[in-house]
């Protein structure tokens, strides 16, 4: 793909996420493209910095860490979207202006030691799998308040919000209700917690305009953007 058509696929995507926001009546803003670059070379991740793009979201440890390396030039938001192997999580605290898919005491207990170490906070959104989708990551919903109530104690993790990735659907309509559980769910748990979480990550390229309908903050746009992903 040529530079030029990265940088209209891009803006076509704005546009697009815009027109979203405003058809669900809801502030121009409100919600940030998180652009996914998992298993694209980071030449086309700085051509979309280059033209404004400051979030992006990855999914493999190792890869991500060499793209931040390449790009360090650029103040970019790196978001860590894949599922997150606890041995890992050392590479992964401090490095990350978000972490989305925390789903487990362990994998929480070891972001927050090494965040401990650096002296730094990190901020979390728990993964939760609304759909009971075995292969997939994220913290079932009837075990979200214990994982809550334990992440709130981690001086240095800041609980965020949730993030949740739907099973895949033909019609992608069906995620819709997902994602409306998804936003009850954070409501009962500022409910609960008499206080704001800021974010809600949900929607992908194919659903990311239902998701906007039903409150999303973040949306994780990859091949929309980059086109088609190379296999790992
Ligand atoms: C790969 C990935 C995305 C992007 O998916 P597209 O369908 O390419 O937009 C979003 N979220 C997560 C968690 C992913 O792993």
């Amino acid at each position: 793909m040529k530079e030029h058509t990265l940088i209209k696929r891009w803006q076509d995507t704005l546009q697009e996420l815009s027109t979203a926001v405003h058809k669900a009546g809801r502030a121009p803003g409100s919600v940030s493209l998180v652009a996914v670059s998992k298993l694209h070379p980071a030449a086309r991740v700085r051509v979309l910095a280059e033209a404004g793009q400051l979030d992006f979201g990855e999914n493999y440890v190792q890869e991500a860490q060499l793209k931040q390396h390449d790009l360090a030039d650029f103040p970019l938001r790196w978001h860590f979207i894949g599922r997150l192997q606890t041995n890992k999580a050392r590479f992964v605290a401090g490095a990350y202006h978000l972490v989305h898919t925390v789903d487990s005491l362990k994998l929480a207990r070891a972001l927050h030691k090494r965040a401990q170490t650096l002296g730094v906070s990190q901020p979390v959104l728990l993964q939760v799998n609304l759909a009971g989708e075995k292969q997939k990551g994220g913290v079932p919903e009837a075990e979200l308040p214990f994982l809550v109530e334990s992440v709130l104690e981690l001086s240095h993790l800041e609980l965020q919000g949730l993030m949740t990735m739907p099973p895949y659907f033909e019609d992608p309509g069906l995620a819709r209700p997902l994602f409306a559980r998804l936003r009850r769910i954070k409501e009962r748990l500022e409910t609960m917690l008499d206080g704001e979480l800021p974010h809600l990550s949900m929607g992908m390229t194919q659903d990311f305009a239902f998701a906007v309908e039903e409150g999303s903050t973040l949306v994780r746009i990859g091949t929309r953007i980059f086109g088609p992903r190379p296999r790992k």
